[in-house]
C-alpha cells in the first residue's frame, strides 16, 4: 500500500509532546484562511511513499518511538492512514498524534 506525503521531519519539538518524528501527508481540500502549509494542498503534489518502507524508516530514525501525523489533511487518505497507524501500534511506536482540522 502507498501513501502520498509532503515530507518527513525528524526531531521536531513543535508538533506535539516531546521530540517527535512528523509525517506530513499531502493533499487538503479545506482551504483554511491563514494556512501555513499551502504547499500541501495539491492532491497530486508531494511524492508517493510505500507504507511498509515508511514504517521501516520511522522505526530506524525514531529514537523515542513518538510520531505525529500532520498535513495536509491526513484523513483524505483514510485507508492508508489506518494501515500506517495499525502497524505503528503493533510495533509499539506510540502516540500517533493526528493534527487535523476537520
Ligand atoms: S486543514 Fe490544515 S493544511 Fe488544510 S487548509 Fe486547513 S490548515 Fe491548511
Amino acid at each position: 500500500m502507498e501513501i502520498r506525503l509532503a515530507g518527513i521531519k525528524e526531531f521536531s519539538v513543535a508538533d506535539g509532546p516531546g521530540i517527535r518524528t512528523v509525517i506530513f501527508t499531502q493533499g487538503c481540500k479545506n482551504r483554511c484562511k491563514g494556512c501555513h502549509n499551502i504547499s500541501t494542498w495539491d492532491l497530486n503534489g508531494g511524492y508517493i511513499q510505500e507504507i511498509n518502507s515508511l514504517i521501516s524508516y520511522i522505526d530506524s530514525i525514531c529514537p523515542n518511538k513518538k510520531v505525529t501525523i500532520s498535513g495536509g489533511e491526513p484523513l483524505i487518505q483514510y485507508n492508508e492512514l489506518k494501515y500506517l497507524l495499525k502497524v505503528l501500534y503493533k510495533k509499539n511506536i506510540i502516540y500517533a498524534y493526528i493534527q487535523a482540522t476537520i
